[in-house]
């Protein structure tokens, strides 16, 4: 049976060449080989369906006789049976070709999958109007139309190529055009930039010079009111003091400094502003004053009512506080005190610093001390540890017709500690003087002179005040120390300037023409800060001890010549009347205890 079966091998190497598609340049040439290949598959189909019906008619021959046999050997015409084996050769011969058809049918399609493939490759490569030409040139000229098709690839990539160099410079100049513009657009910026800048320059200016002739405007405004207030503020307190006079005399009487002391003096229960003496003879005398110190008042206290003409000095008005008395009525307690509780110098210079700070940035101030000494009645500077100035000085009027004293020793102060160290420093001086000099420091003046100089910044003005604290000798009369040679001279150097000192304050609150400042170096030295708009307090102390009433007298009669004593006040009347009575009831006002004529004599 095999050898009925046509070569296998032969028909499979047929339809193996698939390098038949290699060969192949266009499709037509594919599909020719398709269809030869369609073709060999279906003979090659039916070559096997014939070798299959033949090798089934192999089969049924061989099943029959089988049959034969069997029915032979059954019916006993045959001894033996002998099965065949031809059938099963037959069968296996089938299922090889089985095997080796359908590999082939693999193999065949394989090929025509390739084949399609390349028809697709073909399809795509060749454009349509190439191909066409190629078609209608196919017999003959397929060389010349691969050529073409190459020059047209060339073509092509050298178009493609061109197209990418003109795409590129296209770019290149577009994007050149772009960056031109951008440029300009910038430059543009830059200009309308600049105008603004400009305009804004323009406009500021002009703003500026605008808000400058306002301000200049506002500010003279604000600069004239400023002034016209800083003037009015200074009138209304120098109203306010000059309302209680320019020259005010003040009484303090200082506590019994022991308990069996007798007081002879007593203030007024009904009225403060009067006191009453009453002599160890019986008299009594009654005497008013602008205001009676209450023995009861602290130090604290009686500066209060010092301080509105203190403040006054700030402003540049000049001011002179005086303390008169007999030696040991409370002047230097005072004036100093002691150290714990200081009395008016020391507050007095305290109060300007303040006063200084209140009035704010504005106005820039300079406080000086200098501290001197009428001793005989000569100039002693306590400042000074040079032996040439603190013996003796001499008063000069200087160009701008101000009396000085040159070489006097005038220290700024900037704070509370360098008050309280040159006031010390001044008071110690003089006691170590007076332990030389003269054996009571109650036999000198001692005059403390703040300095204050205030700039405005403001207005640029300047100002000057003087505060003269004077912490004056013993007024007791020459006639009770019983004093002889130096001490008679050195009671009537001070008899006289305090006559003198009585004078000139009685002459400028007279409102005389001639004052008499030169008579005594005490009055000339302060002449500049008794004179004009100055402010002048006196604070007579008086002792309360029976044993001093002469002299407790002899001052309240001093108080009363200078100070012509106002009568003020819901009480004036009865003051008036108190004091008509003890001019009445004591015959005659006592007279001071020494009086310029008398001291020359
Ligand atoms: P003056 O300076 O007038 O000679 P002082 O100031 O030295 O007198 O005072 C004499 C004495 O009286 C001192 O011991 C002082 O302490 C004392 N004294 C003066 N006034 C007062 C007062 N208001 N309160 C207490 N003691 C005083
Ligand atoms: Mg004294």
């Amino acid at each position: 049976m095999g050898d009925q079966s046509p070569s296998h091998s032969d028909y499979s190497s047929s339809v193996d060449s698939t390098n038949y598609f290699q060969q192949c340049k266009y499709i037509h040439e594919v599909e020719l080989v398709n269809m030869k290949l369609q073709m060999r598959i279906l003979e090659t189909h039916l070559e096997t369906k014939d070798r299959l019906l033949r090798n089934l008619e192999d089969i049924i021959d061989e099943q029959e006789t089988r049959i034969a046999n069997m029915e032979d050997f059954i019916q006993g015409r045959t001894a033996a049976y002998t099965p065949p084996t031809v059938m099963l050769h037959g069968i296996s011969a089938l299922s090889l070709d089985f095997g080796s058809l359908s590999e082939e049918n693999l193999r065949l399609k394989e090929a025509l999958r390739a084949g399609h493939r390349k028809e697709r490759i073909n399809e795509l490569l060749e454009t349509d109007e190439d191909y066409e030409s190629d078609m209608t040139s196919v017999s003959g000229e397929g060389e010349s139309a691969r050529n073409g098709n190459n020059d047209l690839m060339t073509q092509s990539a050298i178009v493609a190529s061109k197209a990418r160099a003109f795409i590129d410079e296209h770019q290149i100049s577009r994007l050149k055009r772009c960056a031109e513009e951008l440029k300009n657009e910038k430059d543009e910026l830059k200009r309308l930039s600049q105008d603004m800048k400009d305009a804004f320059t323009v406009c500021m200016g002009e703003v500026k010079l605008l808000l400058e002739s306002k301000t200049v405007d506002f500010f003279k405004v604000l600069m004239e009111r400023y002034k016209a207030e800083m003037e009015r503020r200074k009138t209304l307190h120098n109203q306010l003091v000059e309302l209680n006079g320019n020259i005010r005399v003040f009484y303090r009487i200082r506590p019994l400094l022991s308990t069996r002391d007798q007081a002879a003096i007593r203030i007024d229960s009904m009225d403060e502003g009067v006191v009453h003496l009453e002599h160890s003879s019986g008299r009594k005398t009654s005497r008013a004053a602008d205001f009676v110190i209450p023995t009861k008042f602290s130090q604290n206290e009686i500066f209060e009512q010092v301080s509105p003409i203190v403040t006054s000095c700030i402003d540049g008005y000049n001011v002179c506080i005086f303390a008169y008395g007999h030696t040991g009525s409370g002047k230097t307690y005072t004036m100093e005190g002691p150290s714990e509780d200081p009395g008016i110098n020391q507050r007095a210079i305290l109060q300007l610093f303040e006063a200084a700070q209140e009035r704010g940035n504005d106005i820039e101030y300079t406080i000086k001390l200098s501290m001197i000494e009428i001793y005989n009645d000569k100039i002693r500077d306590i400042l000074s540890t040079s032996s040439s100035t603190s013996s003796s000085l001499t008063l000069r009027r200087d160009d701008s017709g101000h009396l000085s004293i040159p070489g006097l020793e005038c220290r700024e102060v900037i704070s509370p500690s360098d008050v309280k160290n040159v006031l010390k420093e001044g008071s110690t001086n003089r006691v170590v003087a007076a332990t030389d000099a003269n054996a009571n420091s109650s036999r000198s003046h001692v005059i403390v002179r703040v300095h204050v100089h205030a700039k405005n910044n403001v207005t640029g003005s300047t100002t000057i005040g003087r505060l003269n604290l004077v912490d004056l000798a013993g007024s007791e009369r020459v006639s009770q120390t019983n004093a002889t040679g130096q001490l008679l001279k050195e009671a009537q150097a001070i008899n006289k300037s305090l006559s003198e000192l009585g004078n000139v304050v009685f002459a400028l609150r007279q409102g005389q023409k001639h004052v008499p400042f030169r008579n005594c170096v005490l009055t000339r030295l302060l002449e500049d800060s008794l004179h004009g708009d100055s402010k002048t307090l006196v604070l007579v102390h008086i002792s309360p001890e029976e044993t001093h009433v002469c002299e407790s007298i002899s001052s309240i009669n001093f108080a009363e010549k200078i100070g012509q004593v106002q009568m003020k006040g819901p009480n004036a009347f009865k003051r008036a009347e108190s004091v008509r009575k003890s001019t009445r009831v004591g015959g005659k006002m006592e007279s001071p205890h020494t009086t310029p004529k008398k001291t020359n004599k």
